[in-house]
């Protein structure tokens, strides 16, 4: 839902964005847990990403936050969507987005829901093997495809390496088929999400030239490049700032795919929404497993069913603010509400957090935008979903 704010002062002197959230927090005592999302930070992700890779079409990936306000204000902004299945479909040009704007980039689809997509407008389709081109050359006629090449996912905190894309030579193979069935074509990758390494992007790309120079051997001119998602939000260390990346991507753009350049798409999804938000959640539990036992166990009414998934395997690291901070710290492991064991946020990472801390007490976990909504179960263990809030926007 969309929430009314009062006006802040324009003299406020924090930084407008923190102002919003943190007005939004102290004013309210919604129940916990909720994500209260700032739509004027999305605009200014969108903007600072669209400036900085000026060569590129920004394509969001809507699964990080599909949230019909950020939809719409992102239409707005004249962005382009990654979708994944027709109901996102549904969503997108609900939100009212030409379906040329669309780009299906799941290379795991049923026949019917090609179709669907097609039917619809759809004409960008990813695939990444002979069966599922075989599924596109007959039901998305004439669409551009991409085929997505492997990355190893090195230096990306949540990679997504393994379960998509093939090697180079595969991909020649693939594109030479889809040539002869009259489809554009161009070539897509992911360098894995949470991607600290500016640096990732070039050694993705110099497999794209290789299938580049391939296609040209054949006197067939790429249609597009698409350089996938990765761009970060501020977990537990700091990251290059967004324009120190597309340096990089620019750099080697040009380094292997030569002057002239194809299509350029960028799918940003994490990016944009990660730090626009923050989580308030409850302390319900401190204790201790033992008496000497030198840990606590700091149990909160958000987890790892409740939008926090990101921190299963201790991945994604959430900076999480306390109202006791400054004070003395001790070490805890910190987990979700459920009867689950698997629900434990973080037991090997070195959380600290204040000793005073107790039941009753909230807490704020940051850069929680994207990839918690719609991470959240539906009533596991009778615990509701997560909610999520959107300041709008302010007049410009
Ligand atoms: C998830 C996804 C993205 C977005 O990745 P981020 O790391 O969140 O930027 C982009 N493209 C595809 C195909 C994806 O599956």
């Amino acid at each position: 839902m969309t929430v009314r704010l009062r006006q802040v002062p324009q003299n406020a002197i924090r930084t407008r964005s923190t102002t919003r959230l943190d007005d939004f927090l102290a004013e309210n005592t919604l129940p916990t847990p909720f994500v209260v999302v700032d739509l004027d930070i999305v605009a200014d992700r969108y903007r600072k990403l669209a400036d900085a890779l000026a060569c590129a079409d920004i394509f969001y990936a809507i699964k990080a936050n599909p949230a019909p306000q950020i939809l719409e204000l992102l239409v707005e902004l004249g962005s382009s969507f990654d979708v994944a299945s027709p109901a996102e479909i549904d969503m997108v040009l609900a939100a009212g987005a030409d379906p040329t704007r669309i780009s299906y980039g799941n290379t795991v689809k049923k026949r019917v829901d090609i179709e669907y997509a097609y039917d619809k407008g759809v004409r960008l389709f990813a695939f990444d093997c002979d069966s599922e081109l075989d599924k596109l050359v007959q039901s998305a006629p004439g669409a551009t495809l991409f085929c997505r090449v492997m990355t190893d996912g090195g230096g990306a905190d949540w990679p997504l390496s393994r379960k998509f894309g093939c090697g180079p030579e595969m991909a020649m193979h693939l594109l030479t088929r889809a040539t002869e069935k009259e489809h554009p074509v161009g070539v897509s990758f992911h360098v894995g999400s949470q991607q600290r390494d500016p640096e990732a992007w070039n050694a993705a790309l110099e497999r794209v030239g290789r299938v580049f120079d391939h296609l040209r051997s054949l006197d067939v001119t790429p249609a597009l490049v698409n350089i996938g998602g990765g761009f970060p939000g501020h977990y537990n260390n700091e990251v290059p700032a967004v324009e120190t990346y597309a340096r990089a991507i620019n750099t080697a753009l040009h380094r292997w795919l030569g002057d002239d350049l194809p299509r350029v798409i960028a799918e940003p999804g994490r990016y944009m929404c990660a730090d626009a938000g923050v989580m308030q959640s409850e302390v319900v539990l401190v204790s201790r497993r033992s008496l000497e036992d030198d840990c606590r166990w700091v149990y909160l009414d958000a987890g790892v069913y409740t939008g926090l998934t990101e921190s299963l395997g201790e991945s994604i690291k959430f900076r999480i603010t306390t109202p006791h901070d400054g004070g003395p710290t001790g070490r805890v492991c910190l987990a979700g509400p459920t009867c689950d064991s698997a629900d434990i946020m973080y037991e090997h990472a070195d959380y600290q957090m204040p000793l005073a801390l107790e039941a009753g007490d909230r807490v704020t976990i940051l850069s929680t935008g994207s990839y918690t909504t719609t991470y959240s179960t539906v009533g596991f263990n009778g615990f509701p979903a997560l909610r999520d809030y959107y300041l709008p926007r302010t007049a410009v």
